[in-house]
């Protein structure tokens, strides 16, 4: 049986992450051997968290793209892709 990490702010069940993520996206160096979430409802300010600490989308070097709509947001962080030119192929 697995644990699904709720988010303490706006209670959406969140997905596990390493601490790698948070190494590159966090302005700030995470402590190790935490069990890290990523809260991806769109319309909280928590980025991730673990027990008794969070970070918020404001304490990350990154947007992430599911946090903010803007089109410029990359939403592949290798390549830099942004959803601008997807949604202009599709139309
Ligand atoms: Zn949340």
């Amino acid at each position: 049986m697995s644990i699904i990490p709720i988010c303490p702010k706006c209670g959406t069940p969140a997905i596990g992450v390493a601490t790698e993520v948070l190494l590159h996206f966090a302005k700030t160096t995470p402590p190790p051997d935490k069990r890290w979430a990523a809260c991806v409802s769109a319309s909280c300010p928590i980025a991730y968290f673990t027990s008794g600490q969070t970070i918020e989308i404001s304490e990350l070097t990154q947007a992430l793209w599911y946090k903010d709509a803007r089109t410029n947001v990359p939403i592949c962080y290798c390549s830099q892709l942004s959803a601008f030119p997807l949604m202009h192929e599709a139309r």
